[in-house]
């Protein structure tokens, strides 16, 4: 995962992001309410939430990978085929890995970005052919960075100035 953020600091969206190694103390938290096989995905991104915040994270986004038949996706209803994701996190699911750009579309969600196709029939919906926001994206149809359209692109941009407390004319939010 330390790709994605090296790849976003890029222009043009020049993310200040990074990645950071969770403790084990952490790890155990997360792991403790994963396990907890006895509600729904949307209930366990909630406690999710909680938890990660009581270990002092302020907007925390965590994206797992898990076999579709893990007890987490028992009661979680998709026609999604490779995973899903809470938009405004903290929690993404991937179940079935075939590419990176998979894991990384998860992610982006959490960050704030929609999709870029039609519900119903897939077809994309953005001028941007190798938009990673695409059904299915894959080494193939996406490749090389810059791989977000215009609409995508200005979503992150003003999402992530939100989660960092940067106002959009540049000036750290005051709290
Ligand atoms: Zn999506
Ligand atoms: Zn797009």
């Amino acid at each position: 995962m330390e790709e994605l953020p090296t790849v976003l600091r890029q222009q043009p969206l020049g993310a200040e992001i990074g990645v950071e190694r969770l403790s084990d103390q952490t790890m155990r938290q997360i792991g403790s309410v994963l396990d907890k096989a006895d509600r729904s995905l949307c209930e366990v991104n909630v406690d999710l939430c909680k938890a990660l915040c009581r270990q002092g994270f302020k907007e925390p986004l965590l994206a797992v990978g898990c076999p579709r038949t893990h007890p987490l996706l028992r009661t979680h209803a998709t026609d999604g085929i490779w995973g899903t994701a809470f938009q405004g996190g903290p929690l993404a699911v991937c179940w079935q890995v075939p590419d990176k750009f998979i894991v990384w579309h998860e992610v982006l969600h959490l960050l704030g970005a929609d999709e870029c196709y039609k519900e119903s029939t897939h077809e994309q919906t953005c001028e941007r052919p190798n938009c990673i926001m695409q059904y299915v994206p894959t080494s193939a149809s996406v490749g090389e960075w810059p791989f977000l359209c215009l609409t995508v692109m200005e979503r992150l941009r003003r999402c992530l100035q939100i989660q960092l407390g940067v106002r959009p004319d540049g000036q750290q939010r005051s709290r």
